[in-house]
């Protein structure tokens, strides 16, 4: 069996449709699970509407809005005939009313956030499925929110692996003997069978949690990009694709922010040893990067670049030295607020950290610890990392750059630096 994963760009509108079903149809021989996400920015639109909402303002042409751009891919891919698939996508349309209509502060943001928002996959595989029947493909819908069971951390739900991997283990098993399964990345359910989402960008995870519950060969993950590449197109020239990644090459790199792939994907795969593939739904008869146990010598460095940031100062004024009493008082606030840091280094009076800017958190920070500290902070500034660096790549980046703060260990160079 194997595990397909295709995002939002990749279902975007009835032309992405029809080139991912072409991209199934030559897998068809294949017994495949194929887990899809939202439409196009269906999911940004969907939290709009909620915040909308929250602020007891008018929804109706956001809302309309969602509705049509379903109708015109529904339209487009000659399918609105389908009466099943209309009165699927009008119940879900009820439900999300519904639900804002209902929605009060009391329930919280954060449950009404995933109510609302995982109807953005139910939307996109309800069509997708419908589609390839159209097409000629045996495809059975799945609601990840039966199998895909998780505690009640809305929003950034946790996976209950052990209750997952059983019942989708035995759903597939059935579902897969009436063809393809269609299924949603992003969303399960608590054990009171209430939606809840794993974090955006989350399908990538599902389809780790998908294949290794069914012991898969290989997820692919469909993007639009050739692969793993060394540094973001978007923002450097001359970038590098990687045919083969080591696990612990691509898990390191989505920790220090690349974001071709969501971070919690790899571990579980590796553990498995399941192969993952991210290769190009624009080219796909290109063979992309492979991700696997593999020792790959002379990896190019890669780049990763993040932008965002806000340097944190916590400096001593009576001539004693920064010591782990202070350190500990600083980690027990940022653990408190939930923060993460992306570099720290510490000098005789002061102990500093770059993390990701949020100046409402910034804030609570600074006054937890101004009676032990002087606190200084730099906004807006961008952090880059290279991975498996050589003095060549060092030089290039520092070039014409204003720097905070940079720090090298013996395969990854840091600096932080002002825009
Ligand atoms: N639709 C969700 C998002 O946009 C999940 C995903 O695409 O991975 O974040």
């Amino acid at each position: 069996m194997k595990v397909f994963k295709f995002g939002g760009a990749s279902v975007k509108d009835a032309d992405s449709v029809r080139n991912m079903s072409k991209i199934i149809q030559a897998y068809q021989t294949d017994k495949l699970i194929v887990v899809v996400s939202a439409m196009g920015k269906i999911t940004n639109a969907l939290e709009e509407l909620l915040s909308l909402t929250m602020e007891e303002r008018e929804v109706t042409t956001p809302l309309e809005a969602i509705k049509d751009f379903h109708q015109t891919i529904i339209n487009d891919l000659g399918i609105s005939s389908d009466e099943v698939l209309k009165k699927d996508i009008a119940e879900v349309f009820e439900q999300l009313e519904n639900g804002l209509n209902e929605f009060s502060s009391s329930m919280g943001y954060d449950y009404m956030y995933d109510q609302t928002v995982s109807l953005g996959e139910i939307l996109s595989t309800k069509i997708i499925a419908s589609y390839l029947n159209n097409q000629g493909i045996a495809a059975s819908w799945l609601d990840a929110r039966k199998v895909v069971k998780t505690d009640s951390l809305h929003r950034q739900a946790i996976v209950d692996w052990g209750a997952s991997q059983a019942m989708i283990k035995s759903q597939i098993k059935r579902s897969i003997e009436e063809g393809i399964v269609i299924t949603q990345g992003f969303i399960g359910s608590n054990s009171d069978f209430k939606s809840t989402t794993l974090g955006r960008e989350g399908s990538d995870f599902s389809a780790a949690i998908f294949a290794t519950s069914v012991n898969a060969e290989s997820v692919t993950i469909w993007k639009d990009v050739p692969g793993v590449l060394n540094a973001d197109p978007k923002k450097f020239a001359n970038t590098v694709l990687y045919e083969k990644l080591p696990y612990k090459e691509a898990a390191e790199m989505t920790y220090y922010g690349a974001s071709v792939i969501h971070p919690k994907t790899i571990k579980p795969l590796a553990q498995k040893g399941i192969p993952l593939y991210v290769r190009s739904f624009q080219s796909p008869e290109d063979s992309g990067t492979t991700i696997e146990e593999s020792i790959v010598p002379n990896l190019a460095p890669a780049i990763i670049h993040k932008d965002g940031q806000t340097v944190i100062s916590f400096k001593i004024s009576d001539f004693s030295f920064i010591n782990e009493h202070h350190i500990h008082l600083i980690f027990e606030h940022i653990k408190r607020l939930n923060l993460t840091i992306n570099l720290m280094q510490n000098s005789a009076i002061s102990f500093t950290v770059c993390m990701d800017d949020d100046p409402k958190k910034r804030e609570q920070l600074r006054t937890a610890l101004m009676d032990e500290f002087l606190i200084y902070y730099n906004e807006g500034l961008e952090m880059i990392t290279i991975k498996n660096y050589n003095q060549d790549s060092i030089n290039e980046l520092m070039k014409d750059k204003q720097i905070i703060i940079e720090q090298r260990s013996r395969n990854n160079f840091q600096m932080v630096y002002k825009v």
